[in-house]
């Protein structure tokens, strides 16, 4: 005849399996990764990947998105930016704040078209913009330009006045540039002659650290920015490739030393991340970066010399 056994003895199968569960929370309590590891809350999308102004079938120009608790910071806004977004699924109603690196064409050119666009869909809430002068200007001449049609959606669809919610920034040193609940931004200067300024922009978010070059030959205050950085995304030259397409050109030496003076190969930007002692790198606005296309593996063995981090080769539409 088996023997009852009393309710709190160890050798009953309900109390013993109620001691292996708390035994089993206590030891996840105990070790917090990755039993217990958090959603990550900040994610980082590459809108745009092609470097320099022209159109290319392959890739879009520079833009990227960093989207926090659902909250979106566009860094840069070349051509297409807008529709990119709505590629990669991202509500254009949730852009809160919009940086541009510098006034160059292949990063400003849909600076207005993306704000005029984000609220003919459904944007409704004001947006801060941060860059070199002339923003305001340009944010007032923008307006201007498209104030018939503006007109008329305000009082054809019953859309809030566009101009109150945009509200400029500009930025002509270096520091800390907005802080909310969700990221803190910093600006550094960097060097892509004759843009001046022209700046890098670290986002401290809650769970990581990404670091958006810019425009910039290889730069000791970029350096300083990315230290320790999770993730550096930076633009990225192959010169092989670059020799090869400007042989064909009457100024080729001028065109190569431009290029040299103000962007940064690919075996230098190995040397930045390096130096900076980031974890990721992701190379971005690739030059050359039209067709035909240089592969991964060109990239990958160009750079790969020079930083033993994990090495991201960018993509548009891309999510890190
Ligand atoms: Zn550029
Ligand atoms: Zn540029």
């Amino acid at each position: 005849m088996p023997v009852p056994t009393h309710k709190n003895d160890p050798s009953n199968p309900t109390r013993r399996r109620l001691l292996q569960a708390a035994a089993l929370t206590l030891a996840a309590a105990a070790c917090p990764l990755p039993l217990l590891a958090a959603a990550p809350r900040s994610r980082l999308i590459l809108l745009g990947t092609a470097g320099g102004p022209t159109p290319k079938p392959n890739r879009a120009a520079p833009a990227q998105a960093i989207v926090v608790d659902g909250v979106i910071y566009v860094i840069d806004c070349g051509n297409g930016v807008a529709r990119q977004m709505v590629l990669a699924e991202l509500k254009l109603d949730a852009i809160r704040n919009v940086f541009i690196t510098h006034q160059h064409s292949d990063h400003n050119a849909d600076y207005g078209n993306l704000l005029w666009l984000a609220w003919a869909a459904t944007l409704k809430t004001r947006v801060d913009t941060w860059g070199p002068p002339p923003l305001k200007e340009m944010t007032r001449l923008f307006l201007a330009m498209n104030d018939s049609d503006i007109q008329t959606r305000i009082a054809d669809e019953g859309r809030p006045p566009l101009a109150p919610l945009i509200v400029p920034h500009e930025l002509t040193t270096a520091g800390v540039v907005m802080q909310d609940e969700r990221v803190k931004v910093t600006a550094a200067l960097v060097q892509h002659p004759p843009v001046v300024p022209s700046f890098a922009y670290r986002f401290d978010c809650p769970d990581r650290s990404i670091v958006i070059s810019g425009d910039t030959r290889p730069s000791d205050n970029l350096i300083t920015l990315a230290h320790n950085a999770d993730v550096l995304v930076h633009e990225v030259m192959y010169m092989p490739a670059l020799d090869r397409l400007i042989a064909s050109e009457p100024d080729a030496k001028h065109l190569r030393e431009h290029l040299l003076a103000s962007h940064t190969s690919a075996e230098q930007v190995g040397r930045v991340a390096t130096a900076a002692g980031v974890k990721t790198l992701v190379l971005s606005h690739f030059v050359p970066g039209g067709l035909p296309a240089i592969s991964d593996e060109t990239w990958r063995d160009a750079v790969r010399p020079h930083f033993k981090g994990k090495l991201v080769i960018g993509r548009d539409l891309l999510e890190l």
